[in-house]
């Protein structure tokens, strides 16, 4: 006889009682259809999943799958990549975090509240499969993608990175641990909306929140010796403050900062082998100075230190621009965590037209980081393009309709010269007889294989070098094809390789500067060592 057990156990792992329920539901005769095959069952999920006509009941029909059946789900998700990224990830995850209020139906990580404060610890213990967790994404939904302030529905973004784990690294399922912090919003139509998931008030004060902050920090490492934790869209005061709070307390990054980083410096190395122009004559705009754009700026200063430029060289050639413009010393109101990138001898009249901006910096690289949809405009491209013969453009916005520019624009606007990549993904274009292909220039390159490296060589921090391992690792790992097709990121398919070669280049570096626990893999080769990762990869 099948027991059927309860959706929600807390005393055991909720995808083990449901494969085990289905495992005897297809040993028991009469209970699976004569020509059932798994094989088969896959295709015809595939069908299910193709005949939805929008992206948010994918995204729903893909949730329910996850739920009931991880294995076959993720046997989707690498056989599929590239069509079931945009719907468990940007743009679609976007749409889900919007409509969450909606479309909620099951728990699928923790929720822990303002309210929670002084028991945060018992209610970290709640989670079904606590004696398994390894890597927790915890968000506090306070700046979901380019959304804004969406609250307790930022769940489905954690969810979706985890997802991204398991597909992209082969983290266990059951080691996943998604984490929403609710500690009110600031979003008035979510506060006035009946069916809202979360608390009902808005933001706290800095004080209250570093407070709650310090409890669930001092609490997941309690509760969770074992555990990393990638912080993820948070706003961008908390994301540089909570990152420098916290990340000597345990191994923790902020995907946002520092993965979003990682991926830029390894697009842009590539990138700039298609160009004629030494790496030190770059000069690299960032439109946008929030979190990821002045995470990417620091980045990137390595983009030319390698070069053999001083530290001071190196930013000179690095210009922002925020909401108010042009970002130089002087200028009232500039943000902490963007000072460091003010231009210093900037004496003109406050700049804010990005067109007149273009003219004055004359970039090569023009990076958009804004949630400012349409910002860089057919004058935009086309004056990049008058001082450069092959602009290097990346609106790295999501979700997609956030993007500064379409490939199409890009293409148009610069004759086909522009190189191209953006955060959500975009098509291929034909221009000039010319097939294109956009790249994607999105942290899930890196933050499966860098999680996977800390986790492997169990790495007490994650230190910048080792983010910026993960950034060579990705640069160094296009194949040849995808090279001659001036692509600057590798095709999302090979994404498992890529997080293995990933990983192998963060644990050797975590061994470099001390901070893994790993005797037995530092004697290993590089192969044997990129043969052991591969092995320690989860297959569904
Ligand atoms: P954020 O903190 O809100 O930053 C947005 C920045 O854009 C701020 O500096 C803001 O200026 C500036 N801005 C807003 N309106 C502007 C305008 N009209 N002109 C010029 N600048 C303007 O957000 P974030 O965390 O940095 O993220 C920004 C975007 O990057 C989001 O869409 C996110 O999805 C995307 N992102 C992409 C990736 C990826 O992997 N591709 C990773 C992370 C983030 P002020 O500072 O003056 O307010
Ligand atoms: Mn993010």
């Amino acid at each position: 006889a099948i027991v059927l057990t309860p959706y929600w156990s807390p005393e055991e792992g909720i995808q083990k009682l449901k494969l085990e329920a289905q495992a005897k539901a297809l040993a028991a005769p009469g209970l699976a259809p004569p020509a059932f095959s798994l094989k088969v069952q896959l295709d015809r999920t595939l069908l299910q999943l193709r005949s939805k006509s929008s992206p948010i009941e994918k995204y729903s029909f893909l949730a329910q799958l996850k739920e009931t059946d991880v294995e076959a789900f993720y046997r989707l998700c690498l056989e599929n990549m590239s069509e079931i990224t945009p719907i468990i990830y940007t743009p679609t995850v976007g749409e889900a975090c919007l409509q969450y209020s909606k479309i909620y139906r099951n728990p699928e990580g923790l929720f822990i509240s303002l309210k929670d404060k002084g028991r945060i610890g018992s209610i970290l213990r709640n989670w079904p499969l606590a004696k398994d967790a390894r890597i927790s994404v915890v968000t506090d939904g306070s700046r979901i993608l380019g959304l804004g302030d969406l609250g307790a529905n930022g769940m489905p973004i954690a969810v979706g990175k985890l997802s991204l784990y398991v597909a992209g690294a082969g983290i266990r399922p059951s080691s996943t641990l998604p984490i929403t912090l609710d500690v009110g919003t600031n979003n008035s139509s979510n506060l006035s909306d009946p069916l809202y998931l979360g608390l009902r008030q808005r933001r706290p004060s800095q004080e209250e929140y570093d407070a709650f902050m310090d409890e669930f920090i001092a609490e997941m490492k309690r509760v969770y010796p074992k555990v990393l934790v990638q912080f993820e869209d948070f706003s961008s005061d908390n994301a540089f403050s909570y990152l420098t709070r916290f990340r000597n307390s345990l191994p923790l990054f902020n995907d946002d900062v520092q993965g979003t980083g990682a991926v830029v410096l390894a697009g842009l190395l590539s990138a700039a082998r298609l160009v004629p122009i030494p790496r030190n004559e770059h000069r690299i705009l960032l439109f946008g100075a929030g979190s990821a754009s002045v995470g990417v700026a620091k980045q990137l200063m390595s983009f030319f230190t390698v070069a053999g430029m001083s530290e001071e060289e190196a930013r000179h050639q690095i210009w922002l621009v925020d909401s108010k413009g042009l970002v130089y010393v002087g200028r009232e109101g500039i943000a902490e965590y963007k000072m460091y990138f003010a231009r210093k001898h900037y004496t003109g009249l406050p700049m804010k037209d990005l067109s007149e901006i273009v003219q004055y910096v004359k970039p090569t690289v023009l990076l958009g980081l804004s949630t400012i949809a349409g910002a860089f405009t057919p004058d935009v491209i086309r004056l990049m393009s008058q001082n450069t013969p092959r602009p290097i453009i990346f609106p790295l916005s999501n979700p997609v309709h956030l993007s500064e520019c379409t490939f199409a624009d890009a293409l148009t606007h610069s004759n086909g010269t522009a190189i191209f990549a953006s955060g959500s993904p975009f098509g291929r274009e034909v221009i000039g007889g010319v097939r294109r292909e956009a790249g994607q220039g999105n942290n899930m390159y890196i933050f499966p294989g860098l999680g996977l490296g800390a986790l492997l060589c169990r790495a007490k921090r994650v230190t910048d070098s080792m983010v910026e391992a993960s950034a060579l690792g990705l640069a160094g790992s296009l194949s040849w094809d995808e090279r001659a097709l001036e692509l600057v990121y590798p095709r999302i398919e090979r994404l498992r390789e890529i997080s293995a070669s990933i990983a192998v280049k963060v644990i050797r570096e975590a061994q470099k500067v001390g901070v893994d626990n790993s005797t037995d893999l530092k004697r290993m080769s590089d192969a044997r060592l990129l043969e052991f990762v591969k092995r320690k990869m989860w297959n569904p």
